[in-house]
């Protein structure tokens, strides 16, 4: 299974994405915990995105299509993947397109979770309490949901087209979204 889980900011996408990878048993590829990870040990890529994210914008493309293009090349990825938070603009498509049919592995679907803005605040207002990331300050949360209303919503159009959408809402109980979200994918 090759999925994709799009979505804003606080709507629950990387708990999705977790379950979601333990259910089918594929790894959960999230660009955000791999920019995280490198951030924290300051390596060269971790020390260049900093800049970026600290302020709630996106990482350059460039860098960001090569570390997904390597993270796909790896062994655990050869049966399928969940990409959290990638692609999120319109080249990022393109580069993603390409580095899939170089693979010859087609995506199979795109799971889109969406709720109210007032939850979502609440959400990224809880987590900034429990995990103090460096960019959910209230500037650099306004700047990615602006980012992600601009450059990443147009792309569930992009996988509508495609028959690849699945759209769930992201209200409610945990567990029943991922019910939702297995039963359409099965
Ligand atoms: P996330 O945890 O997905 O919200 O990502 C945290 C931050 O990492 C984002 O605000 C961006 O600065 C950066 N980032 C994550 N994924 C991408 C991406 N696909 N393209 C560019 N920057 C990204």
């Amino acid at each position: 299974m090759r999925l994709l889980i799009m979505g804003p900011q606080g709507v629950g996408k990387g708990t999705q994405a977790k379950l979601i990878a333990e259910h089918y048993g594929i790894p959960h590829i999230s660009t955000g915990d791999i920019f995280r990870y490198n951030m924290k040990n300051e390596t060269p890529l971790g020390l260049e995105a900093k800049s970026y994210t600290d302020k709630g914008q996106l990482v350059p493309d460039e860098l960001t299509n090569k570390i997904v293009k390597d993270r796909l090349a790896m062994d655990d990825a050869k049966n399928g993947w969940i990409l959290d938070g990638y692609p999120r603009n319109a080249s990022q498509v393109e580069a993603l397109d390409k580095m899939l049919e170089e693979l010859g592995t087609p995506l199979d679907k795109a799971v889109a979770l969406d709720a109210d803005r007032d939850t979502l605040l609440a959400r990224i207002a809880k987590r900034s309490a429990e995990e103090g990331r460096a960019d959910d300050n209230a500037e650099a949360i306004a700047q990615r949901l602006k980012t992600y209303d601009e450059q990443t919503a147009p792309l569930l159009d992009v996988y509508k087209k495609r028959s690849c959408l699945v759209s769930i809402d992201g209200e409610g109980d945990i567990d029943k979204i991922s019910q939702k979200i297995f039963d359409a994918l099965d």
